[in-house]
């Protein structure tokens, strides 16, 4: 029996973002708010982070989204709440290279890095869309640091898995982590899938069967319509064929009510071990 690793996710910020970022062909002058999740994963002798948090605002905006929180004040407060500082980290995985999940990846100077290779080469050219929600000047700090740059699904150790999901970005990847004591329970009830902003929402996951209402920042009341889509697909993505390929795949490695998407309001303070 070996008892193996925790999952933390741990809010860095605040971001507002239209309904239609979370909803593809959703309204855009409606803004809904959503955090920004620094993941904190601990066990087998491991400190793990997934992702590395939003910069801080100028004027209450980054890349033109309303922020609030952020910055390395807002990583250094969340890993406070676990009591771990920044240089125990010896692990960060990057779903993504979007500007919301890597700006204080400098604070990590003794982590491997693990990023995908795709993801890395498409952020220095990307999608004409996608030209603004790439920062370089946070992702180049990270050529001098201990950067290993994967090629597909990858095998950290058993148990800490990375899961190629491309669709919302060409080199998205989840992380697939076994919690709790092996031999337990059965493995697909301890596995779980951070998603990244593969899924921003469980809206994404579980697509809403009849009309539902949310409430956006001014107090209004927004109806979402029903689908007879098996996901919803995001407003933000490169291909959405590959989108629901990934979709599809993220379900062979993790049960549906085990996979965690990146951006879900609801995940504020919970723990899975
Ligand atoms: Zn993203």
């Amino acid at each position: 029996m070996i008892d193996i690793y925790t999952i933390r996710p741990l809010k860095q910020a605040e971001i507002m973002a239209p309904v239609g970022v979370l909803q593809m062909l959703g309204d855009m002058n409606s803004f809904v708010v959503a955090p920004v999740f620094i993941w904190f994963i601990e066990g087998n002798g491991r400190k793990i982070l997934v992702d590395a948090g939003i910069e801080e605002p100028v004027n209450g905006f980054v890349h033109g989204f309303p922020v609030s929180g952020g910055g390395e004040k807002g990583v250094r407060d969340a890993l406070d709440s676990v009591n771990v500082k920044p240089g125990e980290i010896d692990t960060v995985i990057l779903t993504h290279l979007h500007f919301d999940h890597v700006a204080i990846i400098e604070l990590f100077q003794n982590a491997r890095i693990y990023v995908q290779k795709k993801e890395w080469m498409s952020a220095f050219n990307p999608p004409i869309h996608y030209r603004f929600i790439y920062d370089l000047e946070h992702i180049q700090k990270m050529e001098n640091m201990d950067l290993c740059l994967v090629d597909g699904d990858f095998v950290i150790e058993k148990g800490l898995e990375l899961v190629f999901l491309p669709g919302h970005t060409q080199g998205l990847q989840g992380v697939r982590v076994e919690v709790g004591i092996t031999e337990s329970k059965k493995v697909e009830d301890r596995t779980y899938l951070l998603a990244g902003d593969h899924f921003y929402s469980y809206l994404n996951i579980n697509p809403p069967k009849e009309p539902i209402e949310l409430e956006d920042l001014k107090g209004n009341k927004i109806k979402l319509q029903p689908t007879s889509l098996p996901f919803l697909p995001p407003g933000l993505h490169v291909d959405l064929t590959e989108w629901f390929d990934s979709c599809f795949k993220a379900m062979r490695v993790a049960k549906r009510s085990q996979i965690l998407p990146g951006h879900d309001p609801t995940l504020v303070g919970k723990v899975f071990s």
